[in-house]
């Protein structure tokens, strides 16, 4: 970004990819002289990143983040987190047939993982060996890829990276599959990793199945104090260097004129001049609606096409339970840092497929769902969240508008069904410990978010959209960038620094799509607080 003068530069968004763009910008520059203002219709920060009360219980609705410490420290916040105890994932086989389950757990580090597979297919020790050094190696080559490469970059990935050539247009699957490992216990094993992928396995793009993998091999946390502390925490600190955040902001439209942005107007009809506009919202909803599809489309079209078809991760929905101190969660085998209920074979793909066509099919007899006690890790009232996954937005938002009883009928059916299998496989007697319970539908994300499908994880990694084929992140209004994938909360850390990488040319990241040395601390400037403190968010409903 060369000429800048006053103008600040604009973020629409204070979730984590708006709060990481902000702060890596106020590390780099001097945010007195070269502003940064972050625009957020919330009236608090942290978008999907956030805790909320009920009763004296308290819940977060994300879950666990990989070891994301190097941000942290580039940003100089000091934030305790927990690393959760035992293993990463707990696979439950449930068998309806018989009733029963039975349980594989997933250590948190590669030697263990290795042993893991090793174990549960002796067979396939040759494939095995060479996938885990295949998916090292991998991600070792993702780190050095360029996030706008040139010819000379492309031909230089040609002949250096092997692993990401020969995986650029293979699902995860394929890539498991092109190793030779049939044995259906590790399909199971590395199909939980998708989870985190927002794609099945069968959809995911091999290099973003395998990245999971391989930062999940590094532990998995929580904020001690509950997520709220990471965006509150992040704020203060983006208000310390002289950031500028405004919550209950809501951005209507983006301006543009002959081909560049030049300002943002609020759906109060304030008009914030700019000429760099950082967006951080659904890229359908941004470049759609609020630049406009027809503005869009007479600059570049083909760009326009890619925003039109591109399709959005699907939504979920959460059940968060408190329950009373009768019950004992430490001693029912609970104690990953993520518990999937599942009845196996294919059943995460055969969902996917119905929520496809906006429809749920789960039924006693194939069902999956995630089972999580944030408070045996970081302490506090029982609480148990039970995420449901994939679940499309089909007519949940439109029956929410209609018709809020059967809506809220059906959320409880659903809601049931799964407390129900959760009773019957995993934790006896469930329902009579229950004391508080909390539902989150894709209609409370869509309305949360502001994304339309309630999308949890941004835009989908399919091979067709991920690496060379995505969405640029330099969107083709000049001073228009639009952050790359945000799935999950370390890589929307990730793609706020790019974004500011790209607009401050490779200050940040020296162009790379990850930086060299993630673990550098910034020193910045320190200067007063200038904002109100907040309270904890209310998601429910
Ligand atoms: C239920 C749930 C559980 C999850 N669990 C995990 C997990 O365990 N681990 C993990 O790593 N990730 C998890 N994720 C995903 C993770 O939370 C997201 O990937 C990440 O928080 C995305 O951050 P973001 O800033 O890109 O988007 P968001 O969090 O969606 O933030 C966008 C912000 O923009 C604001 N906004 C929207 N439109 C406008 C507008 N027009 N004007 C102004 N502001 C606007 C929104 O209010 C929001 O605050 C989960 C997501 C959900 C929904």
């Amino acid at each position: 970004m060369s000429a800048h003068g006053s103008k600040p530069l604009v973020v629409i968004g204070g979730g984590m990819t708006g709060l990481s763009t902000a702060l890596t910008w106020a590390c780099h520059q001097d945010a007195h002289a070269r502003p940064v203002i972050v625009l957020e219709k919330q009236p608090i920060v942290g978008g999907f990143v956030t805790s909320f009360r009920r009763k004296g219980f308290l819940f977060d609705t994300t879950q666990l983040v990989p070891d994301i410490s190097w941000a942290l420290r580039r940003f100089g916040i000091d934030l305790e987190m927990v690393r959760m105890p035992g293993d990463c994932i707990r696979l439950f086989l449930a068998d309806p047939v018989s009733d029963t389950t039975r349980s594989i757990g997933i250590p948190a580090d590669l030697d263990g993982f290795r042993t893991l597979l090793t174990r549960l297919h002796p067979e396939e020790l040759g494939p095995i060996h060479r996938f885990l050094e295949s998916s090292s190696e991998l991600f070792r080559e993702v780190k050095q890829l360029k996030l706008e490469p040139s010819i000379l970059d492309l031909l230089w990935i040609a002949a250096t990276c092997p692993h990401v050539m020969q995986t650029r247009n293979q699902t995860f699957q394929q890539y498991v599959d092109s190793f030779g490992m049939r044995g259906s216990d590790i399909r199971e094993v590395l199909g939980a990793f998708a989870l985190f992928s927002a794609l099945p396995g069968e959809r995911v793009a091999a290099a973003l199945g395998s990245s999971v993998l391989q930062s999940m091999m590094r532990g998995a946390w929580r904020p001690r104090g509950g997520f709220i502390e990471l965006p509150l925490r992040m704020r203060k600190r983006l208000l310390e260097l002289g950031g500028v955040l405004r919550t209950g902001a809501l951005v209507d439209r983006i301006l543009t004129n002959r081909g560049r942005v030049t300002g943002v107007r609020l759906s109060d009809g304030e008009l914030i001049e700019t000429d760099h506009v950082v967006t951080t919202i659904d890229p359908k909803v941004a470049m759609g609606r609020l630049v406009g599809d027809d503005v869009l489309r007479s600059i570049d079209r083909t760009y326009a096409d890619k925003v039109e078809s591109m399709r959005m991760t699907m939504s979920s929905m959460s059940i968060h339970l408190g329950l009373d101190d009768r019950i004992d969660l430490s001693s029912l085998g609970l104690g990953a840092a993520y518990n999937v209920l599942t009845t196996g074979g294919g059943t995460y793909e055969w969902l996917f497929r119905a929520a496809e066509r906006g429809a749920s099919d789960f039924s006693e007899d194939c069902f999956q769902v995630s089972v999580v006690c944030p408070s045996l890790a970081i302490g506090g009232k029982p609480t148990m969240t039970l995420r449901v996954i994939p679940m499309a937005i089909g007519d949940w938002a439109e029956l929410r508008a209609r018709n809020p009883q059967e809506y809220q009928r059906r959320k409880n059916a659903v809601a049931d069904f799964f407390i129900e299998r959760v009773e019957q496989y995993l934790v006896p007697g469930l329902r009579s410990h229950i004391v508080v319970r909390d539902v989150a539908t894709p209609a409370t994300f869509a309305r949360y978010s502001g994304s339309p499908t309630g999308s949890n994880y941004d835009m989908a990694p399919y091979p067709d959209n991920f690496g060379r084929n995505r969405l640029r992140m330099r969107t083709p209004i000049r001073g228009l960038f639009q952050p790359e994938f945000s799935h999950g909360v370390w890589p929307s850390l990730l793609a706020g620094m790019q974004a500011v990488d790209a607009l401050l040319d490779g200050k940040v990241l020296g162009g790379k799509a990850m930086g060299d040395n993630m673990e550098a601390s910034i020193r910045a400037p320190r200067s007063p607080t200038r904002e109100a403190p907040t309270s904890l968010m209310r998601v429910g409903t």
